[in-house]
C-alpha cells in the first residue's frame, strides 16, 4: 500500500517509530494509503534541519527566494489535475472544486507572496533635525505551521509562502486526515530546487506531532488554523516559550438577507455560502436570517435548490457535494440534525444519508440540510457544525438581526445582502466579525487582512499583516550629528 512519508531536510523519510496511520478515502470509507505517524523524534529532526538551513536561507537575496516560490507555483500548476484528484480523494470534496479553487489558490499563495514582498516598502520618520527612525525586519527563525483538513493545500501554502519569502525556514504539520497533497508539495519543492531543510513537512496526529512542534523550544513562531478548542492547547503549550502566535479558528457565520436585495443573485450565492465543500469551510454562512417580507419565498426557493444539489462521487465532474471528511465528523453533523429537531426545528431539505451507488455506500455522505423554526440562541444556532446544515430564521428589524448575528461566541465572517448602500455600511460596521461581505461571499483579495474576532481567532494574516507576523520588527533610531 502507498506510504506517505515525512519530508525532512530535502528528502522523504519513514517515521522514526515505524508507525503509520490509516489514510481513508471519505467517498468509499476505504484505507488507500498509510501516513507517517510522527512523534517528537521526527519533529526534532525537522526542526534541526530547518535550523541548519536558516542562516543561508535568511541571507538569500529576496529575488532568489521569490524566483524559487514562483518555480514552486509553476510546478504545482503543471500538475493541477493530479493535485486536484488527490485532494478530492483525500478530503472528499468534489474534484471540480479542488480544480477551480483549492489548487489554483495554492498556486496564487506562492505567486502573491513572492511578488508582494518584493514590492514591500517601509516607513521612515524624521524627528525634526534630531533623528531618523526606520523599520528593520528580521526573519523570526523556524516557523511552526499547523493546518486543518478542510482546505488542505490552500491553507497550508497560505502559511508556507509568507513564512519562506520573509526568510524563515519552516516545519509544517498538515491535518492527519488530509496530508496527501502535502506529499506532492514536497516532491514539487525538491524538483524546484528549494534548498534542503528550508521547508519540512511532518505528518501525524495533533496530540503527538502537533504538540511536539508547539512545545519545541527552537520554534519561536506558530501559525495555527483549526478548531477553537484545540487553540486553547496551542496557547497553553506555547506560553512558556513566549512564541509569536497567529490563531485562525472556528466560525458560526451569519448571512443577512434584507428585503431590498437582488433575490435571484442572493439565492445563488447563499447556496454556495451554505454548502460549498459540504459546508466544511470556516467562512460558510451557516446561519441565515431573512427579512420577513421575503422569508417564505427565500425558504421555498433555497430549500428546493438545496434538494436539487447533486450529492455523490467526488471524482465525478458533475458532483456538487461530496463526502464529509470522516465517519466521526459525519456522525457529529448527524447529531446536530437530530438536535435541531429536538430543539423544535423543521427540516425543509436533506436531513439524511443519501441513496448512492454501491461503491459509495461506505462513504461519509450527507444531504444538504435546511432547517427553520429555531430560536437564535439554541445550540444548533450557536455551535459550529462545520457541515452541510444551514438554519433559516425570519427577522423584523435591523436591530434585531444585528443582535442575533453577534450573539455567538464566534466572530469570523458575516455576509449581508441589501440594495441600500447606507445600510450596507451601517450593518457591516455593526458586525462583530473580522470579514464582512456585502452582496457577495468568499471573494478574497490577498492584500487585505484576514482573521476572526472573539473565539474565531487572534491576530491577522494576509497582505502586509502576514509580512508583519512572519518578521521581527525593529525600530532603528539614528541621531543626526550635532
Ligand atoms: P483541529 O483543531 O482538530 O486540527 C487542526 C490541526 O491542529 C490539525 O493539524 C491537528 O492535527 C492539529 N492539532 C490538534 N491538536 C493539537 C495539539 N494539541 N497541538 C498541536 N496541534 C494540534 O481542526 P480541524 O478539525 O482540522 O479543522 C476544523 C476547524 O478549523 C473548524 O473549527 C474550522 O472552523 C477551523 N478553520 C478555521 C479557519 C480560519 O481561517 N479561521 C480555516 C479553516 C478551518
Amino acid at each position: 500500500m502507498l506510504q506517505l512519508h515525512n519530508f525532512i531536510d530535502g528528502a522523504f523519510h519513514a517515521p522514526r517509530s515505524g508507525r503509520y496511520l490509516d489514510n481513508v478515502n471519505p467517498a468509499t470509507g476505504a484505507v488507500y494509503a498509510h501516513l507517517a505517524a510522527s512523534d517528537e523524534r521526527d519533529v526534532d529532526a525537522a526542526v534541526a534541519a530547518a535550523q541548519r538551513a536558516f542562516p543561508a536561507w535568511s541571507r538569500t537575496p529576496l529575488a532568489e527566494r521569490a524566483a524559487l516560490l514562483h518555480r514552486i507555483a509553476d510546478l504545482i500548476e503543471s500538475r493541477l489535475d493530479e493535485f486536484a484528484a488527490t485532494e478530492s480523494m483525500d478530503q472528499g470534496k468534489p474534484v471540480s472544486l479542488a480544480r477551480a479553487v483549492d489548487i489554483p489558490r495554492a498556486v496564487w499563495n506562492f505567486r502573491y507572496f513572492a511578488d508582494a514582498m518584493q514590492h514591500h516598502q517601509e516607513q521612515a520618520t524624521h524627528m525634526d533635525d534630531q533623528a531618523l527612525n526606520y523599520v528593520h525586519r528580521k526573519a523570526v527563525g523556524v516557523a511552526g505551521l499547523i493546518s486543518p483538513w478542510n482546505l488542505p493545500l490552500y491553507l497550508l501554502t497560505w502559511k508556507i509562502a509568507p513564512a519562506l519569502i520573509t526568510g524563515n525556514t519552516c516545519v509544517a504539520k498538515p491535518s492527519e486526515m488530509t496530508s496527501h497533497t502535502a506529499v506532492l508539495l514536497g516532491e514539487v519543492m525538491q524538483a524546484a530546487g528549494l534548498p534542503a531543510g528550508v521547508c519540512n513537512l511532518v505528518f501525524g496526529t495533533g496530540a503527538e506531532a502537533g504538540a511536539a512542534l508547539v512545545g519545541h523550544p527552537d520554534v519561536p513562531l506558530i501559525s495555527f488554523t483549526g478548531g477553537t478548542a484545540t487553540a486553547k492547547h496551542i496557547i497553553q503549550d506555547s506560553a512558556p516559550h513566549f512564541k509569536k502566535l497567529s490563531l485562525e479558528l472556528g466560525g458560526k457565520n451569519a448571512f443577512l438577507v434584507f428585503a431590498d436585495c437582488d433575490l435571484d443573485a442572493c439565492l445563488d450565492v447563499a447556496l454556495r455560502a451554505a454548502f460549498t465543500n459540504q459546508g466544511e469551510v470556516c467562512l460558510c454562512g451557516s446561519r441565515m436570517f431573512v427579512e420577513r417580507p421575503i422569508y417564505d419565498e427565500f425558504l421555498r426557493r433555497f430549500s428546493a435548490a438545496a434538494a436539487a444539489l447533486r450529492v455523490g462521487d467526488p471524482s465525478d465532474a458533475t458532483t456538487n457535494t461530496g463526502a464529509l471528511v470522516s465517519a466521526a465528523h459525519r456522525d457529529k453533523v448527524m447529531g446536530y440534525i437530530k438536535l435541531a429537531v429536538e430543539e423544535g426545528g423543521t427540516i425543509h431539505a436533506g436531513g439524511k444519508v443519501p441513496d448512492l451507488p454501491s461503491h459509495l455506500q461506505n462513504g461519509f455522505f450527507l444531504e444538504p440540510t435546511v432547517v427553520s423554526g429555531l430560536a437564535a440562541d439554541c445550540r444548533v444556532q450557536q455551535e459550529e457544525i462545520f457541515g452541510p446544515v444551514v438554519t433559516i430564521t425570519p427577522f423584523d428589524s435591523e436591530d434585531e438581526v444585528v443582535a442575533w448575528a453577534n450573539s455567538t461566541r464566534y466572530g469570523l465572517s458575516a455576509t449581508l445582502w441589501t440594495g441600500d448602500l447606507s445600510r450596507a455600511h451601517r450593518v457591516a460596521h455593526a458586525m462583530d466579525a473580522g470579514i464582512i461581505w456585502v452582496n457577495t461571499w468568499m471573494l478574497r483579495d490577498l492584500r487585505t487582512p484576514f482573521g476572526g474576532m472573539k473565539a474565531s481567532g487572534v491576530g491577522r494574516e494576509g497582505g502586509h499583516h502576514s509580512i508583519d507576523f512572519y518578521t521581527e520588527i525593529q525600530n532603528v533610531c539614528i541621531k543626526y550629528g550635532s
